[in-house]
């Protein structure tokens, strides 16, 4: 486990966003090369897969579990995000839904 320096100035908003982006885009790679494999084997394309938490802390690589078609739903709107509750930053997100075991929240930053 890492772990951040005491006294590390606070990430500017857009700063956190950034890594939500990065976050967004390491689950899309993960999801498509999923689906390869999962045609490749014949699997269930639809199982539940533990996505990263896109939250904007750089560190965090907690595992969510939905179902890929749910993950694509929901980024159909570039604003909205699947994070693990207590994740969430009232400065640059705000809560919409709340699903089993973790929450949507769309960006304002
Ligand atoms: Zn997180």
């Amino acid at each position: 486990m890492t772990t951040t320096p005491p006294h590390q100035p606070p990430a500017s908003p857009r700063r956190l966003r950034e890594n939500e982006d990065f976050m967004e885009r390491l689950n899309r790679a993960m999801k498509d090369r999923l689906a390869e494999v999962r045609e490749a084997h014949d699997e269930d394309p639809d199982e539940p897969f533990g996505f990263f938490c896109e939250c904007s802390d750089v560190d965090c690589r907690r595992r969510i579990r939905l179902e890929p078609s749910r993950y694509e739903a929901i980024h159909r709107d570039p604003d909205l995000f699947v994070l693990l509750p207590g994740h969430e930053l009232p400065e640059v997100e705000s809560v919409v839904d709340q699903e089993f075991g973790y929450l949507i929240v769309r960006k304002f930053v």
